[in-house]
């Protein structure tokens, strides 16, 4: 019985920074037309208010970059949740934080990676049985902590990501 290679990301992480970012972008470009309405009997307010949108438009892009890196930069994943919550926290006075949702979602996404940690989301070795071999006879595969990938048992390295093993 051959098992998949667990997540070698933070999918709740990812998922919810994805959902905060898009969410605080989404209010950013209402703001956008609030805005531009606005413009039109309050030049004061409305210069604002568009100001206002790009820069919430700004934190929910970046907060997609983040939720991107979260899947490839692995080592640096603490500080990618780091930079997340910075971001959910400078969502709030230009979008209200998407109206209080992106900034719920992206700061959970955030904490989410910060806690993350590669080494204790699955075991260093898995039992497998190779296709075509007897099922009493698994042989024993290195799980790469950082890629999930398997790795004959000797190996030091990661055949597919490169990464040493500890
Ligand atoms: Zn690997």
């Amino acid at each position: 019985m051959a098992q998949s290679p667990t997540p070698s990301y933070p999918v709740g992480a990812y998922y919810l920074t994805i959902f905060g970012g898009v969410v605080i972008a989404f209010v950013g470009v209402i703001l956008f037309f609030a805005g531009i309405t606005f413009t039109i009997f309050f030049s004061e307010v409305g210069t604002t208010i568009l100001t206002f949108s790009f820069l919430g438009v700004l934190v929910g892009l970046l907060l997609l970059v983040c939720a991107w890196m979260l899947r490839r930069a692995h080592r640096w994943t603490p500080a990618i949740g780091v930079l997340i919550v910075l971001l959910a926290g400078a969502s709030l006075p230009f979008t209200l934080g998407g109206f209080g949702l992106g900034f719920v979602l992206a700061l959970v996404g955030g904490i989410l990676a910060i806690l993350w940690k590669p080494s204790a989301h699955g075991p260093m070795f898995v039992y497998t049985t190779p296709a075509g071999a007897a099922p009493n006879l698994p042989s024993l595969q290195r799980v790469c902590p950082t890629c999930g990938a398997m790795s004959s048992p000797g190996s030091t390295f990661c055949s597919k990501c490169g990464k040493p093993y500890a």
